[in-house]
């Protein structure tokens, strides 16, 4: 029925041009009569011009009794040269008013053009409003049972957010415009070969704006968006998800370029075989069909698909292979100032009064995500509608504050005050150490946010890919990995739970030194435990089993705790040291939340300390 009512509109919309044209050409009340530039200057002399108005080339001379005239002067000679050359006198020329308006002419080319173009212009008119009916007809008769797949066309206003509607994400961001770009112009990358990754994985927690950013991608690339959340898809079609899978990206190739998202795609593509059932279930011929289209892409098929999950840990490794969804994104829990530029967003068309200052509303709402925020801002204005009111205060965004809070959505942590700031002190402590040793990776980010079960973290990232690592290193890496817990007793004389995270760490550090990497000078060159290659540090350090004697043992451990020890004193002797630079970054942290790179280098320097070099 919308495409009758939309047809109907388009005739209006037709007969109201033609009506428009038709009044426009047959009512042309007295067309200026076009002379000569010699009766123009014989005009001037004797005194019947009051106005001329040059127009490009064009002259429209507006004569004392009001007649108009058109002629044309010389092309790039100036009007009065043009005229002195055929003999004007200057003293009557100095009575017209002379002025210039837009050098286009675009009235007169479009009454000149016009009466050709129309009909041109109806017939292309009409082919494509028939075209677009066609498409969408096309894109609409691809329903799932009951309901629509949800397609968002690039003309679809209403619906369309673009990056300006998603607040913070500065990284997911920065990774996405190429993928924009891409789809913006297909060729030009293809022309040169480049290889677009055909997959696109969002992580993070769940309300961080996953599936708005995936909108947004094609917003900002006006593309179609076909949209498709992994769970529904499997209740509700048993027995047709592979079929629905092909159907679905045969209609973005059609309509390419194009976004396919599937959103909470752990849904289906969890780790084979760990789940229940076991065999060939409707989850796992579904996932297969998702691999298998995604293997038979071609780049010029320009369709990138993009999928969210809140649980990476649980996909598929076939999934995460090479060619697949090798594009992986990161979107965290919003800092302080995004939460400020979330809470903005959100705040569009609110009716505010003027004590409100959402800046304050941020300052206390670590931990909210932006689906959170957004909760806030709707709970306070559904409070002053029922109580009839007519702006948004500050009290009713605190209460909401609560509300959302005890709400059922809620289960990530909050911070305190005190939780805060511990955590910021702890952090700090992480972070400082990390500055002050050499063989220790650049701090790249430290945050107060909580992420999963740590209360925050401190970021460092590789400045080269290390093969080999040096007993050195590790005896830095044990001091920073007690920075947090030597920040706590140093400046609170007291322990919280908070870093048992890191003791953990630590301690299978210092255990492999000791049983692995042959590090111990009262134990000496022995590796014990499995044989098993270490994958990545960190990761598979617990994993030893014992295969030495009861004597062996009691040594080991106590070269263990030697380890331990020495970092510990190491840590809190920096920790000492530079108390002035552990306080101004626990204070930075507890105001701003997150600290950057930048950020960080520059505190260290106003301090005199050295930073550490990133290459890009
Ligand atoms: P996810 O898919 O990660 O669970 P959504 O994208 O569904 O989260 O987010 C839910 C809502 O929260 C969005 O529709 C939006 O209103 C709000 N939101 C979340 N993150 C942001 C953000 N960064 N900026 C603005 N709004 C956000
Ligand atoms: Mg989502
Ligand atoms: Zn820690």
């Amino acid at each position: 029925m919308k495409l009758f009512t939309k047809n109907i509109l388009a005739a209006f919309a037709i007969l109201f041009v033609l009506a428009m044209t038709w009044s426009l050409f047959s009512s042309q009340p007295d067309e200026p009569k076009e002379i000569s530039l010699s009766e123009l200057v014989s005009g001037i002399n004797s005194g019947q011009v009051r106005e001329i108005v040059i127009s490009g080339d064009d002259l429209n001379i507006v004569l004392i009794d009001g007649t108009k005239q058109i002629t044309k002067k010389e092309s790039e000679a100036p009007l009065s040269e043009t005229l002195i050359n055929y003999g004007v006198a200057k003293e009557q020329f100095e009575k017209v008013a002379i002025s210039v308006t837009g050098p286009t002419g675009f009235m007169f080319w479009l009454g000149a053009l016009l009466p050709f173009l129309l009909p041109l212009l109806l017939i292309g008119l009409f082919f494509w409003i028939a075209a677009r009916n066609v498409q969408r007809a096309n894109l609409q008769a691809f329903t799932f049972g009951q309901s629509k797949a949800r397609v968002i066309l690039p003309d679809n206003k209403k619906e369309q957010v673009t990056f300006k509607d998603v607040a913070g994400v500065k990284e997911a961001k920065d990774e996405l415009i190429e993928i924009v770009q891409f789809l913006k112009s297909p060729s030009k990358f293809i022309a040169i070969g480049a290889r677009i990754p055909k997959g696109v994985l969002l992580m993070g927690a769940p309300g961080t704006g996953k599936t708005l950013l995936a909108r947004a991608v094609a917003g900002e690339a006006g593309v179609p968006f076909f949209y498709l959340s992994a769970s529904e898809f499997v209740e509700m079609f048993v027995g047709v998800g592979a079929s629905r899978v092909r159907d679905l990206f045969k209609m973005a190739k059609k309509s390419s370029p194009a976004i396919i998202f599937i959103d909470e795609i752990d849904a289906i593509g969890r780790h084979r075989g760990a789940g229940l059932g076991g065999g060939h279930d409707e989850r796992e011929q579904t996932l297969n069909q998702i691999l298998v289209e995604l293997d038979g892409f071609e780049p010029h098929e320009a369709v990138i698909v993009m999928a969210a999950t809140n649980r990476p840990d649980v996909l598929d490794p076939a999934l995460l292979r090479p060619g697949r969804f090798d594009r992986r994104v990161v979107l965290d829990l919003p800092d302080i100032n995004e939460r400020e530029q979330i809470l903005k967003i959100h705040a569009r068309g609110k009716p505010f009064s003027e004590d409100v200052n959402l800046r304050r509303v941020a300052e206390r709402t670590p931990g909210f995500s932006g689906a959170d925020l957004q909760n806030l801002v709707n709970e306070s204005a559904i409070l002053v509608a029922r109580h009839d009111r007519k702006n948004i205060t500050m009290a009713d965004l605190f209460s909401s504050i609560e509300k959302v809070l005890l709400g059922p959505e809620r289960k990530s942590h909050i911070l305190s005050e005190a939780e805060k700031k511990i955590t910021a002190y702890h952090e700090a402590g992480h972070a400082l150490v990390a500055a002050v040793l050499p063989e220790v990776d650049p701090v790249h980010k430290v945050t107060i946010i909580s992420r999963g079960r740590a209360g925050g973290y401190t970021l460092k990232l590789p400045s080269e890919d290390r093969r080999l690592f040096s007993k050195s290193h590790f005896l830095n890496e044990l001091a920073v990995a007690l920075g947090g817990y030597a920040s706590e007793k140093f400046i609170f004389n007291e322990l919280t739970t908070g870093a048992s995270n890191d003791l953990r760490n630590a301690t299978d550090i210092a255990r492999s030194m000791v049983t692995r990497f042959g590090m111990s000078d009262k134990i000496g060159p022995v590796a014990f435990g499995s044989r098993e290659e270490y994958i990545f540090l960190g990761k598979e350090f617990s994993s030893h089993e014992k295969d030495y004697s009861e004597s062996i043992a009691a040594l080991v451990d106590g070269e263990v705790s030697g380890f331990m020890k020495r970092a510990l004193k190491q840590a809190l002797e920096i920790l000492k040291k530079h108390k002035d630079v552990l306080e101004a970054i626990a204070q930075k942290l507890i105001k701003e939340e997150t600290i950057e790179r930048e950020n960080f280098n520059k505190l260290l320097k106003s301090f005199g300390l050295k930073t550490k070099q990133v290459p890009a």
